[in-house]
């Protein structure tokens, strides 16, 4: 297929690496252009109480108003002891949106409550929902890296909860990971693969 008939695929976010890394997978199959690229500068708002919500507005909120192809993700750290928290809330767990120190000293101070309650449990799964809706038609696709809560962080790659979690199967958290190493295995990465393999079959 020569470049100028591939169909244009948005992925609904402003971050031109996340963009970058789908389009090199996509190949020459799609062209994948992010919010900046179509000129959709607006705040779309997530206010969804599930990440498979969030994931639809922002897909849908481009499909309608740009009338093109999109997928758009969402992704929250689900504690077991905290019966799911944080959740959709991941991102502003401790009140301002991004900020990691203060969303992992929450955490660790809500599992230390639920330990005095009598929950030890240190489970946990990240989850990422990608919303694609293709010719009118939306795939809802899903992807999960479960693992446990530290006491302490390590490691100083990654971001987010990274240097909190260790994957199921590993004894170092993600944050001590490589990139390519989390990819792998994580959330993020499972759920992309499942939505290439939709795409490119
Ligand atoms: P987003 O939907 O990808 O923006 O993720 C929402 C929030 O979840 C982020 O702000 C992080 O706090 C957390 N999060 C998402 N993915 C990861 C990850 O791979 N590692 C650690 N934290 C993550």
């Amino acid at each position: 297929m020569s470049a100028h008939t591939r169909p244009v695929l948005v992925f609904a976010t402003h971050n031109p690496h996340k963009v970058r890394e789908i389009q090199e997978m996509l190949a020459d199959r799609y062209e994948v252009k992010s919010l900046t690229d179509i000129d959709c500068h607006e705040e779309i708002v997530e206010d969804a109480d599930t990440l498979e919500g969030n994931a639809r507005i922002k897909a849908n909120h481009v499909v309608k108003n740009y009338g093109l192809d999109c997928f758009a993700d969402d992704t929250g750290l689900e504690v077991e002891a905290l019966h799911g928290a944080p959740g959709v809330f991941s991102a502003r767990y401790a009140g301002t949106h991004g900020d990691a120190e203060a969303n992992m000293a929450k955490l660790l101070r809500e599992l230390e409550h639920a330990e005095q309650g009598g929950n030890t449990s240190r489970q946990a799964q990240f989850r990422t929902s990608i919303c694609l809706v293709q010719q009118g038609q939306e795939h809802l696709i899903e992807g999960v890296c479960r693992g446990r809560i530290e006491r302490q962080q390590s490691g100083a790659k990654g971001f987010g909860y990274d240097p909190l979690f260790t994957p199921e199967g590993h004894e170092v958290t993600f944050a001590e990971m490589d990139a390519t190493q989390k990819n792998a295995i994580s959330h993020r990465g499972k759920a992309v693969r499942a939505m290439l393999d939709h795409l490119l079959a």
